[in-house]
């Protein structure tokens, strides 16, 4: 009796591995995406700063994107815009972008991650559908900003 029960538990939890290994990796990103968002922010940044063609993709709206950057939070929120398949998510004209796990899909592209913030940024600063071509938004932000077209 004592031996069946036992092999029950085994079961119960050797059918939970899974489950506890993923949500130790959605721990691991929710912990380092403070540090993370940093890497990019500095990259991004640095690409308002040195090219002049990355600010002025943002002279179709009112300000200067470095002011944007400055009030931007990135909120993570895991696997919640998964079924959208989106990596960032922004409500136009707010300061407030929602980062999934897609988005650090490989931690080591930090120039395509940059791409996909520039792009997010611009919705903060009112961008609309209009640049959701994001496949030729992502070409236009890597020439003009120097980084990455992720979208390829
Ligand atoms: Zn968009």
């Amino acid at each position: 009796m004592r031996r069946k029960i036992f092999t029950a538990v085994a079961l119960v939890l050797y059918a939970m591995i899974p489950v506890v290994h993923e949500v130790e990796a959605q721990d691991r990103l929710a912990a380092s995406h403070q540090a993370e968002i940093q890497r990019i922010i500095v990259r991004v940044r640095f690409a308002f700063e040195t090219e002049a063609n990355c600010r002025n993709l943002f002279s179709n709206y009112q300000g200067d994107p470095r002011q944007t950057l400055e009030r931007a939070t990135f909120i993570y929120v895991g696997e919640a815009l998964q079924p959208l398949g989106f990596a960032a998510a922004t409500l136009a004209g707010t300061n407030q972008t929602f980062i999934g796990a897609g988005f650090y899909q490989d931690m080591r592209d930090v120039d395509g991650m940059a791409t996909v913030l520039i792009h997010e940024l611009m919705h903060q600063q009112g961008a609309g559908a209009e640049i959701d071509n994001y496949v030729d938004n992502y070409e236009q932000i890597a020439t003009a900003c120097r980084t990455r077209n992720s979208a390829r």
